[in-house]
């Protein structure tokens, strides 16, 4: 079991809701499609990733509306598709863990700026020159 996997079926990773929920961010809505983030909505729901779930869904014979269970019953029997499955899972992972990154350096960023003062920043714009 990878460390992606393991967060999807804890629910305790890289998800809004969960994220919201230890207080490392303001809301429970998606990077990317703005509906209420955890490990089912990244897995089954987010528009982000359809292309790749078309050709998951049709490997491991998942129904639409799929449970992590059926998952699990689907994969542990056959290497292959618990290789489809956590491939599908990495990339999706992945790809989250870069946007969450991604908007805490701008909110990082954000932050230094503003609390930085006109004269501060003047005179520091001064003496590097
Ligand atoms: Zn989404």
């Amino acid at each position: 079991m990878s460390y992606h996997m393991t967060q999807v079926f804890t629910g305790h990773g890289c998800f809004s809701k969960f994220l919201h929920r230890i207080g490392k961010k303001e809301d429970t809505s998606c990077f990317f499609c703005g509906e209420e983030d955890d490990a089912i909505h990244t897995i089954r729901d987010c528009p982000m990733w359809d292309p790749q779930r078309i050709d998951l869904k049709r490997k491991l014979g998942l129904a639409r509306d799929f449970t992590l269970g059926d998952i699990v019953e689907s994969i542990v029997g056959s290497r292959d598709l618990w290789s489809a499955f956590s491939a599908f899972v990495q990339e999706a992972m992945r790809e989250k863990e870069e946007e969450e990154k991604r908007l805490e350096r701008e909110r990082a960023r954000v932050f230094s700026s503003s609390s930085i003062g006109d004269d501060e920043f003047g005179l520091r714009s001064t003496t590097a020159r």
